[in-house]
C-alpha cells in the first residue's frame, strides 16, 4: 500500500497574496510530494509498508536506523496538517470555545499571539511552531526539521511551517512577516 499526496483543501491560489500560487506549486507540488514519494520508496517491502502514517512516525521516532523513514513520514504528516491549519480569509482572534481556552491557558489572545510568534521566529534553522494540547492544556512548542508533536503523543491544534522553503519566494528572509501573515490572515480556527 503506497501513500498518496492528499489533495489540498483549497485552490493553489486561495491563500494569495499571503502565500502565493507559485509558493504553493513548489511547496505542495514539489516539496510535500517528494516527502510522500520518498516515504513510499523507503517503506516498500519493510515492516512499515502497511502501517498507518501516524504509527510509522511513532515507531521510527528516535531510532537512528530509521531516520530517513521518520523524516519523510513526519514531513508528509506535518505538511498535510499545515495545509489544514489555514484557510482563505482566516487569521485573527478565534471565537467561542477556542478563544475561551486560549484566554484560560495564555491569559489573553495577545499573549498567545506573542508567544506563538516568538516560537516561530526563534526556531533556529528549519522546523515548525505548534499550538498543541498537552495534559488538557494548550501549549506552544517548536520542533526542529521533521520533528512533530504526534511522535510524542501530543495533540496538535495548528502549525506553521518555518522552513525557508515555506516563505522564501514571497518574503525572502523576512520570516517574522510570514508568521504575522499566518496569524493575522491564514490560521484556521474552526
Ligand atoms: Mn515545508
Amino acid at each position: 500500500m503506497a501513500f498518496d499526496l492528499p489533495p489540498l483543501p483549497y485552490e493553489m491560489n486561495a491563500l494569495a497574496p499571503y502565500i502565493s500560487e507559485r509558493t504553493m506549486e513548489f511547496h505542495y507540488g514539489k516539496h510535500h510530494k517528494a516527502y510522500v514519494d520518498n516515504l513510499n520508496k523507503l517503506i516498500k517491502d519493510t515492516e512499515f509498508e502497511n502501517m498507518p502514517l501516524e504509527k510509522i512516525i511513532q515507531s521510527t521516532y528516535k531510532r537512528p536506523e530509521f531516520t530517513g523513514i521518520f523524516n519523510n513520514a513526519a514531513q508528509a504528516w506535518n505538511h498535510t496538517f499545515f495545509w489544514n491549519s489555514m484557510t482563505q480569509n482566516g487569521g485573527g482572534k478565534p471565537e467561542g470555545e477556542m478563544l475561551k481556552k486560549i484566554e484560560k491557558d495564555f491569559g489573553s489572545y495577545e499573549n498567545f499571539r506573542s508567544e506563538f510568534k516568538t516560537a516561530a521566529t526563534t526556531q533556529f534553522g528549519s522546523g515548525w511552531a505548534w499550538l498543541v494540547e498537552k495534559d488538557g492544556k494548550l501549549a506552544i512548542m517548536k520542533t526542529s526539521n521533521a520533528d512533530t508533536p504526534i511522535a510524542q503523543g501530543l495533540k496538535p491544534i495548528v502549525t506553521v511551517d518555518v522552513w525557508e522553503h515555506a516563505y522564501y519566494l514571497d518574503y525572502q528572509n523576512r520570516r517574522p512577516d510570514f508568521v504575522d501573515a499566518f496569524l493575522d490572515h491564514l490560521v484556521k480556527w474552526k
